[in-house]
């Protein structure tokens, strides 16, 4: 089994201004193509690991064979991670709040949505480096906010990701360069409460 590229349900300049149609572009099909050509390279001579999917690879890393570990670490959650990414996200709607039960668990954890909003915000701006932002389901079912190094993803801890938030450069830096406060303010435009809510009730 090879890892595909998926494709977009939106076109790459559909989520502007928010994001510009060019850093969609190169971020789908250089930099998502790129995990995902690297993972199958990496695959390429352990045809038992092909077996595997995305998740059940990053879900037990340290049964993996070393010469393979990270680059199935990097690549296979450059894969995993960009892919729930573009499924959150999608085209400017009127609708910019959670709904449903998410809706209420977030008012219980967080008082507020705009609360939710500030923690997420800063989870996604002080990560130092390259990484990302979460919002996850703990292993108690409860809603919690991560931020990971690089292309690791939370289900390596157990972690359910519901919502995801690429603070790479190459995520941003094209139209915000430096600002990336800038980036995260804007990207609430575009996050699709609706798909994230349909993503919680499939994990919870
Ligand atoms: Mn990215």
């Amino acid at each position: 089994m090879k890892h595909e590229l998926p494709n977009l349900a939106y076109s790459y300049d559909s989520l502007e201004p928010y994001i510009d149609a060019t850093t969609m572009n190169i971020h789908h099909s250089k930099h998502h193509a790129a995990y995902v050509n690297n993972l199958n390279a990496a695959l390429e001579a352990h045809p038992d690991l092909q077996e595997r999917s995305v998740e059940e690879l990053l879900t037990s890393l340290d049964k993996l064979p070393d010469i393979v570990y990270w680059a199935v670490r990097n690549n296979g959650g450059g894969h995993y991670n960009h892919s729930i990414f573009w499924s959150v996200i999608g085209p400017h709607k009127n609708v910019s709040e959670p709904t449903g039960e998410l809706a209420q668990k977030l008012g219980e954890k967080y008082n507020s949505f705009d609360y939710f909003k500030e923690a997420f915000g800063k989870a996604a701006l002080t990560r130092f480096g390259s990484g990302w932002a979460w919002l996850v389901l703990d292993k108690n079912g409860s809603l919690d906010i991560v931020s990971t190094a690089n292309q690791d993803n939370p289900i390596s801890d157990g972690l359910k990701p519901i919502l995801g938030l690429d603070v790479w450069e190459h995520a941003y830096y094209l139209k915000y360069t430096n600002r990336r406060a800038d980036y995260i303010s804007a990207w609430w435009n575009i996050v699709d409460w609706e798909a994230v809510s349909k993503r919680y009730e499939s994990l919870k």
